[in-house]
């Protein structure tokens, strides 16, 4: 029966299961492996039409009981003990990966990629026996980590000018200082060998049409050099410079930021891996998290194939893909498309480079060249989650090698990929509680491999356990 005990749980967490059991059931409805039960109170003073029961079957293992009042959702019961027809479910877990696997979790990691692996090793280094899990829905971590240009890059001047006008000079040098900070700790972390850095320094290169750009920018470079001074250690950190790297309608002029580099991002995320085997954190690969039910002990973890697992923390690091856990997050989906050629018998460069005010990017491989973005030509088919490829950017990217990048030499595409950001309207990572056991650390807005360390450590900070 819905009644004063009820009530007054709906303040706290809990109800036992008999009170559904009730004659003050009215309608029952199912919904597939969930059902919800409409009832009133005959002797609460809850509103009669505004309660509500929600019960979901989680698992066979799980029940959850949810009461509404008063359009507010609150979990009261998560029960292990109720026994379902969802014990037959074909995927259910046995009981020895129940009992040795998924038990026990005090962490969970929702998303193997920079942040989630970093959260976890972070957390590792403030607490030596916690239980730490990643839970990761692809074989490989398949977001933007593994799929990335590799580019250390905390700051090229157009992107800043263009910073500046939507956010204060105190924000724009913070997040530089940020990113700066960020790679360092990632170097540190990782260690420049495992992860082929190369402080190469990062170019900005601009069209012939682009002189009043160029201008502008050497106009503030004295701004710029005194402002980032303090934070990288050195008075000419952006420095211009006429070099010919082989270039075609291209200024000769180029501007240089001397303290950014290049890393091999597959090799880093591997080592990152490495390091958090051998620091005892376990990662599940193939469990894609479908739902997040927050309770007083913890969080139930609900994957896609009908699993369930209990955490007493979790810390969601999906960044492009959170949104389908959590719609109401300020973050969007956004997708980026790359190529790399096949190896060339000389490339006429060495380094990161910027174009197009950093809507194009490209770098040397070793012989090859890597190059991506041109989202902006398709902003909105670009906002998605989905990896593939469109016939207009693709066409950009082999015109732009064609005519600008590689202009002297042919070239064969080895290969494409897309890979998918997290972005919103500010340049800045949401690290935060959405609920007492939930932690969200998102949104990098493409530029993770500089600050996805730093997240990492803030999320961890906030895993009160
Ligand atoms: C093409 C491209 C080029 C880039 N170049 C650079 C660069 O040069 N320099 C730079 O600083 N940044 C760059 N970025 C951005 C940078 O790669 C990202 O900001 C960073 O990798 C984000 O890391 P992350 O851990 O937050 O997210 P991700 O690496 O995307 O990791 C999220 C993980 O969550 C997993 N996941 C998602 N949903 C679920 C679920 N429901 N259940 C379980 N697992 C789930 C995904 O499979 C993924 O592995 C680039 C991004 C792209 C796409």
């Amino acid at each position: 029966m819905i009644n004063n005990e009820l009530r007054q749980s709906f303040g706290t967490d809990r109800i036992p299961f008999c009170f559904i059991q009730s004659e003050s059931v009215t309608e029952k409805r199912r919904k597939g492996n969930n059902f919800q039960l409409r009832g009133f109170s005959k002797n609460a003073d809850l509103d009669k039409s505004s309660v509500f029961i929600e019960v979901f079957l989680l698992s066979h293992l799980f029940l959850t009981v949810s009461l509404i009042a008063n359009g507010k959702r609150k979990l009261c019961l998560v029960s292990n003990q109720i026994k379902t027809e969802k014990m037959n479910h074909p995927n259910s877990l046995s009981f020895w990966e129940r009992e040795s696997f998924l038990k026990d979790i005090d962490v969970a990691i929702i998303g193997c990629g920079i942040v989630g692996l970093s959260t976890a090793l972070s957390l590792r280094e403030r607490y030596k026996s916690l239980r730490i899990a990643i839970i990761e829905r692809g074989a490989l971590p398949e977001g933007a980590s593994t799929r990335n240009a590799g580019f250390a890059c905390f700051g090229s001047i157009t992107e800043l000018m263009d910073d500046l006008e939507t956010t204060s000079p105190n924000e724009v040098f913070a997040l530089v200082e940020k990113r700066y900070r960020g790679l360092l700790r990632l170097r540190q972390r990782v260690g420049d060998a495992h992860m082929s850095y190369e402080p190469t320094g990062g170019f900005e290169i601009f069209k012939h049409t682009e002189g009043d750009v160029l201008e502008s920018c050497m106009d503030m470079l004295s701004y710029f050099n005194k402002n980032v001074a303090p934070i990288v250690g050195r008075a000419d950190n952006y420095q211009v410079i006429k070099q010919d790297f082989g270039f075609k309608n291209v200024n000769d002029i180029k501007i240089w930021n001397t303290t950014e580099g290049l890393i091999d991002s597959g090799r880093t995320m591997q080592r990152l891996l490495q390091l958090a085997y051998e620091k005892n954190i376990v990662i599940f690969n193939g469990l894609k998290i479908k739902d997040l039910h927050n309770y007083t002990e913890g969080v139930i973890l609900e994957s896609e194939d009908g699993w369930s697992v209990n955490a007493k923390k979790v810390v969601v690091a999906t960044n492009g893909f959170a949104w389908r856990l959590m719609p109401h997050l300020a973050v969007k989906p956004a997708r980026n498309q790359v190529l790399i050629t096949e190896p060339l018998p000389h490339v006429p460069f060495k380094g990161g480079f910027h174009y197009d005010k950093g809507y194009f990017y490209f770098r040397n491989v070793g012989n090859r060249i890597l190059l991506g973005g041109g989202r902006h030509l398709a902003l909105e088919e670009e906002m998605t989650d989905a990896f593939g490829h469109t016939e207009l950017i693709q066409k950009n990217l082999i015109r732009l090698l064609q005519e600008t990048i590689l202009p002297n030499q042919s070239f064969n595409v080895d290969m494409w990929w897309s890979g998918i950001m997290g972005i919103g309207s500010v340049k800045k990572p949401i690290i935060q509680h959405v609920a007492p056991n939930i932690i969200v650390a998102v949104r990098m807005g493409g530029m993770g491999v500089a600050i996805g360390s730093l997240v990492g450590e803030e999320a961890a900070d906030l895993v009160d356990i």
